[in-house]
């Protein structure tokens, strides 16, 4: 009988597991290396009362409702639906582009014909620009074409840092193009934001009797492998270890290092109420950035005349640089999912190891996604040899 469980990150993944295997009546410890808990969804409020988050925009929206069951219990979610914008030919159009961008690009009577052949030949909300480029109506495809020359192409090149020639369309970012008037980012069944922020909810999560969190600790300078029995050692002993950072850290690069794009960002604080129309606007085209995000408008904040902006850069992850050195996205490539294999294949012999997470999964996950393998990684696990 273990005295306590190990878990590494405060993201979600971690904070999830932390709070199940406590109500189970298990004693947890939850080691952070950041001198904050949340992972990526830390926010926090700025000395002006207006809340930012740290690493980027982030809107909670699900279909799952036991994702949305779970969290409601640590947070009251304010509904939220996220509005974004690209600027084409500097004009700010809805993305996902829907009517409005047809009205704003199109002569009338051509905009008229265009957007009821689409209602006619896709008989649904929405299809990808892939599809519309492949479509046999050439109205349709040079309304496609349009897009993916003007935004999609160059969107994609500048976030995985290729040349605009380079994109293989079938590498796009997989935002629709809608046929309707909908102006809204998601679909889905809840969407909102933390009423108390995101950070607050952490601290709910992580608030019981049987969690002890550390913060500012590396864990791996705890961890040790134990080759030749194949146990994970933390501060050598064998205790069960739930481990939520990056699989190929955790090994010391013992396979190589998988590749992952990073993301900085520069803020400004300005003198007026609103910056931009929406929360978040994309700018393919004209900048060295990516997007800009009003903090202001993620939630809607009253904070009088002023407002804070984030404008968002992709760069090429390095620990070693003041700039991008986090782990932002996984680039999944037939090679980097190769080594992510050779990883698991490797870990999975650690009978008191147990992966989780998007770093320690090489795999993109939105929230909900995060929460929902979370809960059934413990399912799992709770019922077998590793936690008793
Ligand atoms: C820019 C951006 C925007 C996004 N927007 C959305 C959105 O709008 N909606 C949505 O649903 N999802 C969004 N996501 C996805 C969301 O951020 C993730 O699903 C979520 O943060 C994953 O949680 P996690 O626990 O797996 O990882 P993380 O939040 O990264 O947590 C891992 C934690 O482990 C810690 N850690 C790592 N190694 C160690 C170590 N050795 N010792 C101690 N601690 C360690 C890290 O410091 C970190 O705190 C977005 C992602 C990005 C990149």
């Amino acid at each position: 009988m273990y005295n306590e469980i190990i878990i590494v990150g405060s993201g979600f993944a971690g904070s999830v597991m932390a709070r199940l295997f406590a109500e189970a009546g298990k004693r947890v410890r939850l080691l952070e290396r950041r001198n904050h808990i949340a992972g990526n969804m830390y926010d926090y409020t700025d000395d002006n009362g207006i809340r930012i988050q740290k690493y980027g925009p982030h809107t909670f929206h699900t279909n799952i409702d036991r994702v949305y069951a779970f969290l409601r219990q640590y947070c009251v979610f304010d509904e939220y639906h996220l509005k974004c914008e690209a600027i084409i030919d500097g004009v700010a159009t809805p993305s996902p582009f829907n009517f409005k961008t047809i009205d704003q690009f199109y002569p009338a009577q051509e905009a008229q014909k265009l957007k009821s052949r689409l209602v006619e030949y896709y008989k649904r909300e929405s299809a990808t620009v892939l599809e519309m480029l492949n479509s046999e109506d050439c109205d349709i495809r040079a309304y496609a074409q349009f897009l993916f020359d003007k935004d999609y192409k160059l969107y994609t090149a500048k976030q995985w840092g290729l040349a605009p020639e380079e994109i293989d369309p079938l590498v796009l970012r997989r935002v629709p193009i809608v046929f309707n008037y909908k102006d809204t980012y998601f679909y889905d069944k809840y969407e909102g934001i933390p009423q108390n922020g995101f950070t607050a909810l952490f601290e709910n999560l992580l608030h019981h009797p049987n969690i002890t969190v550390q913060r500012g600790i590396n864990a791996l300078e705890h961890l040790q492998v134990q080759e030749q029995d194949r146990v994970m050692l933390f501060d050598g002993q064998s205790v069960p270890i739930i481990y939520t950072g990056a699989i190929d850290e955790l090994f010391g690069y013992r396979y190589g290092h998988l590749p992952y794009r990073s993301l900085y960002f520069e803020y400004e604080r300005l003198p007026q109420k609103s910056f931009q129309n929406v929360a978040i606007v994309a700018h393919p085209a004209d900048a060295a950035f990516t997007r800009i995000t009003e903090y202001t408008k993620l939630p809607y904040q009253e904070v009088g005349e002023q407002t804070v902006i984030a404008r968002e850069y992709s760069v090429l992850y390095d620990p070693h640089n003041q700039r991008g050195n986090e782990p932002y996205y996984p680039v999944l490539t037939e090679d980097s999912k190769r080594m992510y294999e050779i990883y698991k294949q490797y870990a999975d012999q650690f009978s008191n190891l147990v992966l989780c997470g998007r770093l320690a999964d090489f795999r993109y996950y939105n929230m909900d996604m995060v929460v929902n393998h979370t809960l059934s990684v413990f399912e799992q696990i709770s019922n077998s040899d590793f936690a008793l």
